[in-house]
């Protein structure tokens, strides 16, 4: 073929194709927007219905959509139950906190008939609850990424109480529930495998331990594997096994990275790895409150669990505002009263 000729047929071409893959980009675009969640994995794709209704419409809630919970309030939720008084016959105050990174709602689905995934397992003894991250618009919106949310729930504040504006930002001085009750006498324990959390971000907290001798170990673990064998060996108490206050922590909070990990290879929503990432975190963690009943000394102990999410996801990623990456959730073995104090939790405000 001539050069010339060569030429006018790749012209050709394009001007066929590149309108084609506009039209398409385009109409992902406006379905994504829309809300329709079908070409983006949701667990319905045959339905026309709202991301947040599909959600609802599982039928699992302790509570109504216009009843979320910041994720500010589990601060509120471990501090209350520190500052109650301990019921009839138990000598402790104890809390597990299980974070799931990543885990959309949406992915509640594939578990949400099984009453031995952790999460079922809670929520049949508490409630499972709609919560939301990503800050309040207008007011003190944060992106929906990792580091700020986990660090408004240990903190109880949006980013202008911490100053973790996104990933990337080392936190300030605002003290979370590990610190203050550390200083209260209760050995604590902070688990994960997300690099940047002791790297980064709570970088002041582990300095600030160790010069003022606080019972808290910040510990690093190469993967969940390893984390799940070091929150076991918090976690486990065998009869006449004697354990020091830091190898038995009142305050125990770790993260799976499980489906966020899967959510950022494979995409959020429904695809088999990203269910599988789901059905690995209720496994192991449903491990987890096994050993946690299993314990000697556990009769006389008042546990709180939670099991918590700190953002959803839209494609292979998350930060955004849409409702599938600020929708979260919360199972906890104690019943909520959802009042106002709750809804409107912020220790910014104090
Ligand atoms: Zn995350």
């Amino acid at each position: 073929m001539e050069k010339t000729k060569k030429k006018k047929v790749i012209k050709t071409l394009l001007k066929i194709f590149i309108p084609i893959i506009a039209v398409l980009v385009a109409l992902a675009i406006g379905l994504q927007i829309a809300g329709f969640g079908a070409l983006f994995g949701q667990y319905d794709p045959q339905s026309s219905k709202k991301y947040p209704q599909v959600i609802e419409d599982y039928g699992i809630w302790d509570n109504s959509l216009d009843q979320a919970i910041p994720q500010t309030a589990l601060y509120k939720i471990v501090m209350d139950h520190f500052n109650s008084p301990l019921p009839e016959g138990k000598t402790a105050k104890k809390v597990l906190f299980m974070g799931f990174d990543g885990y959309r709602a949406d992915a509640l689905k594939p578990i949400m008939e099984d009453p031995d995934s952790a999460i079922m397992y809670i929520k049949s003894q508490g409630g499972l609850y709609h919560t939301y991250s990503g800050g309040i618009s207008g007011e003190c919106e944060q992106p929906t990424s990792t580091a700020p949310s986990w660090c408004s729930m240990l903190t109880g504040g949006w980013k202008a109480l911490h100053g973790v504006e996104n990933n990337g930002f080392e936190k300030n001085d605002a003290e979370t529930f590990l610190t203050t009750l550390a200083k209260q006498g209760h050995a604590g324990s902070f688990t994960i495998s997300w690099r940047e959390h002791l790297g980064l971000t709570y970088r002041p907290d582990v300095a600030l331990a160790i010069r003022e001798g606080l019972p808290i170990e910040y510990k690093y673990c190469v993967d969940d594997s390893d984390t799940y064998y070091q929150v076991l060996k918090y976690l486990a108490h065998p009869a006449g096994k004697e354990k020091t206050a830091q190898e038995d922590p009142d305050v125990v909070f770790f993260t799976f990275e499980f489906t966020d990990h899967n959510g950022h290879l494979y995409g959020f929503g429904n695809n088999n790895n990203y269910t599988q990432g789901a059905l690995d975190a209720n496994f192991f963690g449903k491990k987890i409150l096994d050993t946690i009943e299993a314990r000697s000394t556990y009769a006389k102990e008042d546990w709180l669990i939670i099991i918590t999410s700190d953002h959803g996801g839209t494609g292979h990623a998350h930060g955004g505002q849409s409702q599938m990456e600020r929708q979260t959730w919360l199972a906890t073995n104690k019943k909520l009263e959802i009042t106002d104090e709750y809804l409107n939790f912020d220790n910014s405000k104090k």
